[in-house]
């Protein structure tokens, strides 16, 4: 990179905010996404506010070098793979929690605030932001609305767009621009904030975010329940929401995945079960107890051979303990663990699980599947060797399967992880050409040179 450059952005950063030693550019080389290569930037910065990204962008924009966008690096797409070289741009100085206005119920942070943050400074308020990937105690609120990502908690509170109010963004030509407020209504204009929601860093910075809160719920249920029969499990699914039921959480895992849990953690799981889930309903103290009591007799009715319900907030944990160690678990017994995310209508989870089994099988490669069954959306975890050449080979058709599978039953290629390097090859099997034709205008109209994030989401441009 031109020494002047640098120069200029030590003039504009200072040179503790301008990162160029080789050993801390391989840190930024990579993300989550463990199959994919790395690629280390020419140079970090880390601004410490939106003065100085627009200061960075601007002088990017004028030489038309790349730029990308970094939170804390957990996503699971390639999103923040410095692919041409240049310039990432680390977020994380910028993590202050502005405000927690109560009396709106929002709160105002800036984009490298981690989301765990967020919820400590709301619970003293009685107040949480619900949208909860597993990576909340590290995942940064800005990263999270760039991925649009969802949780655990997606059936009933939804995902993060859900609880984007409004934003601050540094544009391609580094401007700095506030959209959307605290209303509760507001239609003026387009939705601007919902376009920068799940781009990916594509077109634009975000440097603060408003988003909504909501009251802590006063009690909570937990349960598990086994099932001998993949079908009589996704019924279950099926009949708990048909009932108008509609649980916090609503999680299954297949037998791998229980098989593999189990030998990891000796919690005491079936690992002859096909399937269990586990369901929490959450709201005020009575209505849980009502609520709960209905789901377990459906869950008796779908077929579940035994149902454990959490009698205390221990127990529940204990419970939570399966679902929580499934990554964890599944990534110990592989050097290579590729985590997917298709997504289909919940009725058609039987036959994506047993889809991917078959494709599994024929490729004779391993895959243990959990997800969230509620929302449709599965993490088939493809356990592997990046340094099998021929597996890998294999791993590959497979993974081409397992998305044309989900698109065939109506679904999409990804329901939360996002499209970064990993996914832009299909895109246009989900969009064809018009829609994608379509994204690429938009793409255009906003960062006409191209410089933020570069080769993510489009496979040319
Ligand atoms: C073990 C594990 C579990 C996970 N569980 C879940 C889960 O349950 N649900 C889920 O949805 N995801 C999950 N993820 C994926 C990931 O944690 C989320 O997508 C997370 O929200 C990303 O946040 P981040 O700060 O790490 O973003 P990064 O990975 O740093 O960035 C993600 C994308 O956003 C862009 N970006 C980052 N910050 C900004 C900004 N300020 N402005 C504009 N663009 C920006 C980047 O360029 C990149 O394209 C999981 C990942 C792992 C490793």
């Amino acid at each position: 990179m031109d020494p002047h450059f640098l120069d200029e952005l030590i003039a504009v950063l200072g040179a503790d905010n301008v990162l160029t030693l080789p050993e801390d550019l391989l840190c930024y080389a990579y993300d989550a996404a463990s199959d994919l290569p790395s690629t280390p930037p020419d140079v970090v910065v880390t601004p410490w506010d939106s003065t100085q990204v627009a200061a960075v962008v601007k002088l990017a924009a004028a030489s038309k070098i790349p730029l990308y966008t970094r939170g804390a690096g957990t996503n699971l797409s390639g999103g923040t793979i410095p692919l041409r070289q240049g310039i990432v741009l680390s977020m994380l100085n910028m993590d202050k929690i502005l405000e927690i206005d109560a009396e709106n119920l929002t709160a105002r942070v800036q984009a490298g605030t981690v989301i765990q943050s967020l919820l400590d400074a709301a619970e003293p308020y009685g107040l949480l932001y619900p949208p909860d990937p597993g990576t909340v105690k590290t995942a940064t609120m800005g990263g999270s609305a760039a991925e649009c990502s969802g949780g655990l908690r997606g059936l009933k509170y939804g995902v993060t767009k859900d609880y984007i109010l409004g934003m601050e963004i540094v544009t391609a030509d580094g401007d700095i621009i506030s959209l959307g407020g605290k209303t509760v209504k507001n239609v003026s204009g387009y939705n601007l904030p919902q376009l920068f929601v799940g781009s990916e860093g594509t077109l634009g910075i975000i440097t603060e975010l408003l988003v909504k809160l909501v009251p802590i719920p006063e009690a909570s249920q937990a349960m598990l329940a086994v099932f001998m029969d993949l079908d009589k499990a996704a019924d279950a699914i099926r009949a708990i929401i048909a009932r108008k039921i509609i649980p916090a959480t609503l999680e299954i895992m297949d037998n791998i995945t229980i098989r593999t849990v189990e030998d990891f953690k000796k919690i005491g799981l079936p690992v002859d079960a096909e399937a269990i889930l586990l369901v929490e309903v959450d709201g005020i103290r009575g209505a849980v107890d009502q609520e709960a009591a209905r789901v377990k007799e459906v869950l008796a009715e779908c077929g579940a051979t035994a149902i454990r319900v959490a009698a205390d907030a221990a127990e529940r944990d204990q419970l939570w303990e399966a679902r929580r160690s499934a990554l964890p678990a599944l990534v110990r017994s592989r050097p290579t663990t590729i985590l997917e995310d298709a997504t289909v209508p919940r009725s058609k989870i039987p036959e994506m699980i047993r889809a991917i089994r078959a494709i599994a099988a024929k490729h004779q490669i391993q895959i243990g599947t959990f997800g969230h069954a509620g929302d449709g959306n599965l993490h088939p975890t493809i356990l592997t060797d990046i340094q099998d050449a021929d597996e890998m080979r294999r791993v590959r058709l497979a993974i081409d399967e397992i998305f044309a599978t989900a698109l065939e039953l109506g679904g999409t290629l990804s329901g939360e992880h996002g499209i970064g390097l990993a996914k832009a090859g299909y895109m246009e099997s989900q969009f064809g050409k018009p829609g994608m034709d379509l994204m690429k205008k938009i793409k255009r109209a906003l960062d006409p040179d191209n410089i933020l994030n570069p080769g993510k989401i489009f496979v040319d441009l």
